[in-house]
């Protein structure tokens, strides 16, 4: 439903142009892609004792990160890895530094990779080489949101929440100079916002 969309005397009314995923359907998202994991690593994937290990990839995927383990019925440990891409705030390079990496030894281990959003995939298709040398028992992917960029390379992503259109955007742990993260919902900002 479009209709609970934001209040329209929060801070961000003015700035926001247009939701693209609401706050309601992002919950059913949640709850959806959690249940599919969930079931598809119960069975016969993770031995007795083991856990799923989420890793997710600050800043952007902690606010799915922390829905999305909730809505797992598996048990989880989770790692978080910090990487910088250079490029320009709205587009990605492909040449990728780790500023944290993960804490564990993941080797044997079930990793699933969580992410925000995969736009050309430059930095995925980088982390998931990074951590393949780890030599894991397997690496997944789920992200919450992916851009018809992602064709550019070929990665694998087992678990996609929505697949949205070529545009910029921001809220649910996307920024726009670091703002906008706490944004429940999903949206694109006016013009004048970028041109300030
Ligand atoms: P990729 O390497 O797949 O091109 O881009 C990955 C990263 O670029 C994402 O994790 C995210 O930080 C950033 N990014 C890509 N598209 C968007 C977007 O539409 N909005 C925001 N805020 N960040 C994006
Ligand atoms: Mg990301
Ligand atoms: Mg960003």
């Amino acid at each position: 439903a479009r209709d609970a969309v934001f209040d329209p005397d929060s801070w961000y009314a003015e700035e926001i142009e247009r939701t693209i995923i609401t706050e309601d359907e992002i919950r059913a998202k949640v709850a959806e892609l959690g249940a599919l994991v969930s079931a598809d690593f119960a069975e016969g994937v993770l031995d007795s004792g083991d856990e799923l290990l989420l890793v997710g990839v600050f800043k952007g995927a902690v606010m799915f990160m922390a829905d999305f383990a909730r809505a797992l019925s598996v048990p989880v440990k989770m790692e978080f890895m910090a990487l910088s891409s250079y490029g320009s705030s709205t587009t990605s390079s492909g040449t990728v530094r780790i500023l944290k990496d993960i804490d564990s030894d993941v080797a044997g281990k079930h990793i699933l990779v969580v992410e925000d959003i995969i736009d050309s995939g430059l930095t995925l298709s980088w982390l998931l080489k990074y951590l393949e040398g780890l030599h894991p028992a397997s690496v997944s992917v789920v992200s919450m949101l992916r851009k018809p960029g992602v064709q550019r390379v070929d990665i694998p992503v087992k678990y996609v929440g929505f697949d949205i259109p070529n545009e910029f955007v921001v809220g649910y742990g996307l920024d726009y100079a670091e703002r906008y993260r706490e944004l429940p919902f999903v949206g694109v900002l006016k013009p004048e916002v970028y041109q300030k």
